[in-house]
């Protein structure tokens, strides 16, 4: 192992399972020092020779220019003696993906919701997800897609609940949020607006249905219970981004629980539920049981203690995760602030998920233990 992969690891697995924090070093560890030797005077020779051309002096005096990124992919009964070392081996190349298209988008000076966008959008491509393709299917066999995003630097936010034909719905609620004087829109008026502002579609049987979700589906209709995951696996994918002007953002994205009726929605496409950013705060995007999520208003109540009271995040989010499971609700959540602290908390066995950042650290994980 070299140096540099022994130094990451440690850095990680010295941090506690189930509540881990990515601190970045002081914004200002880089500025330059000025040194006697710049400002010395110089007696000038009697015949002054032509002065060489001046070098020109130049100081950084900003803080280097830094991003981050976390994402999820949901979290549940996520143990090792249950997944299939290619299924282990497939999620975390998503997850890698995921925080590669996010990074790029970062690392080029972009914005941190294009870059909550980008992450986003290749989770719901993948079906291993339950996001856009790979959703799970209603009771009456449909996919009905919910998501949200939301800007910290100014919290204008766009959410789409129930959504059927958006093939990215993370997109579709970004449209919202620029093209629209609304927040959320739902069911047959999401799709509309889909159409009219010409986003691409696709269909539910030839796109968004896999063989795996319906025969999960089979299962629960067999079974007939509702209102939880038949695999208490939740795959709803979410991501949350530190952009080089220090602005964050939140993006959430999900297909809800199997067996869904009566156009249920769960907390991902609700502003403060499941997705919440604030620049004066943090931003969040959290995956787990909905109705508890919405009841607590856990991504805005993890915001409003750090910035009301100063809490870390991982704290915070610790704190409302435990108020959430008193109630009878498990989960988890990714947060990052501003001034560079990226984190995420569950109480559930596993969560999918990832974090990278400028100064070059990466890592995803799946279980609770690594
Ligand atoms: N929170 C989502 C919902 O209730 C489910 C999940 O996280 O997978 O719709």
């Amino acid at each position: 192992m070299t140096l540099r992969l022994l130094a990451f690891s440690l850095f990680f697995t010295a941090l506690p399972a189930f509540a881990q924090v990515v601190a970045d070093p002081p914004l200002d560890a880089a500025a330059p020092e000025l040194t006697p030797e710049s400002t010395r005077l110089v007696e000038p020779p009697v015949t002054a020779p032509e002065p060489p051309a001046q070098v020109p002096l130049q100081i950084d005096i900003d803080p280097p220019k830094r991003w981050g990124l976390v994402i999820h992919g949901g979290a549940g009964v996520l143990e090792k003696d249950k997944m299939t070392p290619e299924k282990d081996a497939a999620i975390r190349a998503a997850l890698k993906a995921a925080l590669d298209a996010g990074g790029k988008v970062l690392a080029s000076g972009g914005s941190a919701t294009d870059a909550v966008e980008a992450a986003i959008v290749i989770l719901e491509d993948d079906p291993h997800f339950n996001a856009g393709r790979g959703a799970v299917l209603a009771a009456d066999g449909s996919i009905a897609l919910d998501a949200a995003i939301m800007d910290g630097s100014d919290r204008k936010a766009g959410a789409v609940a129930g959504v059927h034909i958006a093939k990215n719905p993370i997109r579709a609620a970004h449209r919202v949020m620029t093209d629209s004087p609304h927040v959320l829109l739902t069911g047959m008026g999401a799709d509309d607006f889909v159409k009219e502002k010409g986003l691409e579609t696709a269909d539910q049987k030839g796109w968004f249905e896999t063989p795996e979700r319906l025969r999960k589906w089979e299962e629960w209709r067999k079974e007939q219970f509702s209102g939880v995951d038949v695999e208490r696996k939740f795959g709803t994918v979410g991501a949350v981004a530190r952009d080089m002007e220090g602005h964050v953002a939140a993006g959430t994205s999900t297909g809800g629980l199997t067996g869904k009726k009566w156009g249920r929605v769960g907390d991902s496409p609700l502003i403060g539920a499941g997705t919440y950013a604030d620049d004066r705060s943090c931003a969040v995007s959290a995956t787990g049981d909905g109705e508890y999520f919405i009841r607590v208003g856990v991504a805005h109540e993890i915001c409003a203690r750090v910035r009301l009271s100063g809490e870390k995040i991982v704290p915070a989010a610790r704190a409302v995760l435990d108020e959430t499971k008193a109630l009878g609700g498990e989960g988890g959540v990714i947060v990052l602030t501003p001034d560079g602290q990226m984190g995420w908390s569950f109480n559930t066995p596993g969560m999918y998920r990832g974090g990278k950042d400028s100064t070059g650290r990466e890592r995803v994980a799946i279980y609770g233990d690594e």
